[in-house]
């Protein structure tokens, strides 16, 4: 059987070692593949321990000097576990290490701590077995910590205080902090020790800064253009489908509008129910079936900011006008006024000065197939309206232009602006 070990730090693999040749005869060689240690002079400080263990045990040692601060300056916490991450790493480059160069086994003196997670230690080595085809060599070597860092003690072994990497690093710091907020006293050696590494860390900190400022201006930034851009998609929606001024001009409702005056009028009507006869409502005349497109970029060409700042005037082809009949309502258009479903229609709105003609002014009514037909009654179909001025004889209207299709409605008016 031969053995590849990974090992975290010296007093971690004293121990472990001893524990593993007890159980099995086995050719063991150690691995030191530890890109999370933070600082550079921690990275070394704990490769050193590693050496050290090695030559007290005998045992070669095999190592891969990388060192990598990025990927844990980067860890986003709100996604994931970053010593899961930390663990993948290490035991898939153990295990590839292993595969590569004809190990049977593998294992790591991460089982060895009671602080690390120990079931996920197993399940990711487990994993990696799999996937490399190398044996896993499980054993709780957690029965052996406290005499390897007696041992390492003795020794005089360097003996980290935190996990390893600058967020636990951090962490680490913190609680020194504290301990001297509280005013303990810590022995000169430990002092030393916390200054030394301190100052390896300097460097570190200013790369650690110099990071975090970048990345606030990056943040930032993309936090503003998602602002903008809600901001925007916002505006369309509400001015396609909830509330929208517009601005009447010429004379074809001026019993109840006068040309200039603005109006607001909203879609909800129509998006939550039908519309009705006496509605009073803006639509396009050219009646090409718009569609969700059309409406956000009319949208964006025609809106309360182009209206107030760039002066744009509405489409010529945004007509206002009442619907007068609704779908499966029967319009006929007689002498006398306009009946739907037979009944005659009370128009109170229509110029009292002039007297309505229908079907149409100055037509020549014999030669108009659909104002015969108007004459003599149609039914509105399915989706439709039919519209007309209340300035009757001055007024393109359902009469030219024939029913309206419902998709074609840009809103119900609701409130004069003047
Ligand atoms: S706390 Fe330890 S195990 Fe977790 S990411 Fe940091 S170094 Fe790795």
């Amino acid at each position: 059987m031969r053995l590849l070990l990974h090992i975290c730090c010296g007093p971690c693999s004293l121990k472990v070692i001893d524990k593993i040749k007890e159980k099995v005869d086995c050719n063991i060689q150690g691995y030191y593949y530890n890109p999370n240690i933070h600082p550079k002079e921690e990275f070394a400080r704990r490769l050193y321990s590693t050496s050290q263990a090695c030559a007290k045990k005998g045992i070669a040692l095999n190592l891969e000097s990388e060192y990598d601060i990025k990927s844990w300056l980067e860890f986003n916490e709100k996604k994931g576990n970053r010593c899961e991450m930390c663990y993948r790493r290490r035991i898939e480059a153990t295990a590839k290490f292993a595969a590569e160069n004809g190990f049977t086994h593998f294992t790591t003196t991460l089982l060895v701590s009671p602080y690390q997670n120990h079931d996920l230690l197993i399940q990711i080595c487990e994993e990696m077995a799999e996937k490399y085809g190398v044996k896993f060599y499980y054993d709780d070597f957690r029965a052996v910590y406290r005499e390897g860092q007696k041992e390492a003690q003795s020794l005089g072994m360097y003996r980290q205080k935190y996990c390893g990497c600058v967020l636990s690093f951090s962490d680490y710091k913190a609680r020194i902090e504290i301990k001297k907020k509280n005013n303990e006293k810590i022995s000169n050696a430990t002092l030393k020790n916390y200054q030394s590494i301190a100052a390896g860390l300097e460097l570190e900190k200013e790369a650690q800064k110099k990071y975090l400022i970048k990345n606030k201006f990056a943040r930032e930034l993309v936090s503003w253009l998602l602002t903008i851009v809600a901001a925007l998609v916002i505006a369309i929606i509400i001015n396609t489908y909830v509330f929208r001024i517009s601005q009447v001009s010429g004379i074809s409702m001026r019993q109840t509008y006068q040309g200039g005056e603005r109006v607001c009028m909203s879609r909800l009507p129509y998006i939550f129910g039908d519309p009705d006869r006496g509605d009073i409502i803006v639509f396009d005349s050219e009646m090409t079936d718009r569609t969700f497109l059309t409406d956000i970029k009319e949208s964006f060409q025609y809106n309360v900011i182009t209206q107030a700042v760039f002066k744009v005037a509405p489409p010529k082809k945004y007509y206002i006008k009442r619907i007068i009949a609704v779908e499966g309502d029967v319009i006929r258009l007689a002498e006398d006024g306009v009946y739907v479903n037979d009944e005659k229609v009370s128009e109170n709105y229509v110029n009292p000065d002039e007297n309505p003609l229908y079907p149409i002014p100055g037509a020549d009514f014999e030669a108009n197939d659909w104002l015969i037909a108007l004459h003599e009654g149609v039914e509105v179909p399915e989706d439709h309206v039919f519209v007309m001025g209340d300035n009757r004889n001055h007024s393109t209207d359902s009469r030219m232009l024939g029913f309206v299709p419902e998709n074609d409605i840009l809103g119900k008016v609701f409130k004069v602006l003047g």
